[in-house]
């Protein structure tokens, strides 16, 4: 999700970082759409990137409406709040946007809070607060349609979206709601989506971190690769097939009182770099030499502290041998020999 709020001034610099974040492998990013101005601004900026944009709208369907004037890929409403939805799947009908309903376990209808604090779980109360709205689209008619059901509870979470998967063939956008700063929150939404993607729940994914959005779409993308390693353990060969993930495996030592090289430092520094890369590689980042070499040695490109000496290895052999000041340009230029090696993108 877009973190800031869009003005006209930031349209070019938001476009660069979009295509930066489509490298990283996001593919579809959502914008809060507060006011009818920001539906113009967004609207520009769907005419300016190849991603899919979807618009996320509260309280006010004319802004969505407005919105279904431009290119967005996507509504997402909030049923509790969004007045006359009819409208909304009336345009979105005709303009062929697909829209999603995302219940959320902190608006849920008013009945519905009453019935919790009276004893209904809060994962039935969202399962019934989505199948009221699809009643509504079924109504009309309306079938082009996702459905999200979050809270910030990981329990809640898994049983909403089993209840409501076991029922419904309605493609489901799956994510823990507010999961927290960076760690607490990869850690939160990692332990409920990679049980659900492994099952084969879940069409689409949302890490919300209270970090940035290259973090979330880095935490996102783990989060996909572990389902991938579960489904296929478990002999869900369908599942691990759609969740597996390409590009580059970073291995990282996590330093103790041996390390001869500033690795959080350094894989900080590369990280994103290395993320955007379309590339099936392993890079190994080590501390020393104890499990250094061996790491680096098995990767497609390693670097590792060595004494007061750096490392650096391409599939098995030691290319450099340099201080640490020149590892990062060193770095770059072994990167660039791989990268050229198996085809530039
Ligand atoms: Fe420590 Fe070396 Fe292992 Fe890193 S690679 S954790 S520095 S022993």
């Amino acid at each position: 999700m877009w973190k800031d709020r869009l003005t006209d001034a930031d349209l070019d610099s938001a476009a660069q970082h979009i295509e930066r974040l489509g490298a990283m492998g996001c593919s579809l990013l959502r914008f809060a759409v507060p006011d009818l101005a920001g539906a113009e601004v967004l609207g520009r900026l769907a005419g300016m990137v190849c991603m899919p944009l979807a618009a996320d709208i509260h309280f006010d369907h004319t802004i969505a409406l407005r919105c279904m004037d431009f290119p967005v890929a996507k509504i997402r409403i909030n049923p509790g709040n969004i007045g006359n939805k009819c409208a909304v799947l009336e345009k979105a009908a005709g303009k062929g946007v697909p829209v999603r309903i995302g219940v959320n376990a902190g608006s849920l209808p008013q009945d519905l809070r009453r019935r919790v604090e009276q004893g209904m779980s809060s994962a039935d109360a969202l399962v019934e607060a989505a199948l009221r709205e699809l009643a509504v689209c079924d109504e009309y008619g309306f079938t082009n349609v996702i459905v999200s059901m979050k809270a910030s509870q990981i329990a809640d979470t898994i049983s909403a979206n089993r209840i409501f998967s076991q029922g419904s063939t309605v493609p489901l956008h799956i994510g823990i709601t507010e999961a927290g700063p960076l760690v607490a929150g990869a850690v939160r939404s990692s332990a409920a989506l990679s049980l659900l993607l492994a099952q084969g729940i879940g069409d689409t994914v949302r890490v919300s971190l209270s970090d940035s959005m290259e973090n979330e779409v880095i935490a996102a993308r783990q989060i996909c690769g572990a389902a991938a390693e579960i489904a296929a353990l478990d002999g869900m060969e369908r599942a691990a097939g759609r969740l597996k993930q390409g590009g580059v495996k970073v291995i990282s030592c996590p330093r103790c009182g041996r390390d001869g090289f500033d690795t959080h430092g350094f894989t900080g520094r590369w990280l994103s770099r290395l993320y955007a890369m379309d590339k099936d590689i392993t890079v190994a980042v080590m501390g020393c030499q104890v499990n250094g070499p061996q790491e680096a040695r098995h990767a497609d490109l390693g670097i590792t502290g060595a004494g007061n000496k750096v490392l650096i290895f391409r599939r098995g052999t030691i290319v450099r041998t340099i201080g640490a000041d020149q590892a990062d340009s060193a770095f770059e230029e072994e990167l660039s020999i791989i990268e050229n090696a198996m085809g530039k993108k």
